[in-house]
């Protein structure tokens, strides 16, 4: 196990937090980049719809086959996922975003950000 690192001694100011965030690196024990979180299971890229604090929503379409009319039909898929400290400032609403399977984070997070997917424009 790695060493666990006391919160409360960990007060920084504003300032130190902001550098560190263009550093990329984080306190988060959720990021999987800094973190202890690992990751294993299903890759998504997906716009991102919502975003609440640490928390995100990331949609997709898909095509879904209908046997009786034997044709397919757009169906909009979504999972809630968690974004780690050190992307929090990177992405926005309408970004295209990577997500990867983790663990259970929450009742309804089972996925991580990962990364942000650049739009060939
Ligand atoms: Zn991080």
């Amino acid at each position: 196990m790695a060493k666990k690192k006391e919160t409360k001694a960990q007060t920084k100011t504003k300032q130190e937090e902001k550098k560190e965030v263009e550093k990329n690196v984080c306190n988060d024990k959720k990021c999987p980049f800094h973190g202890n979180l690992s990751l294993r299971g299903r890759t998504f890229a997906g716009e991102l719809t919502r975003k609440r604090g640490k928390t995100v929503k990331v949609e997709w379409l898909r095509y879904k086959y209908y046997p009786k009319y034997e044709r397919y039909t757009k169906v909009m898929s979504g999972v809630f996922a968690y974004l780690p400290e050190c992307l929090h400032d990177q992405v926005q609403i309408g970004d295209r975003v990577k997500i990867t399977e983790c663990r259970p984070l929450s009742k309804t997070k089972h996925f991580v950000v990962v990364g942000k997917v650049k739009k060939k424009e």
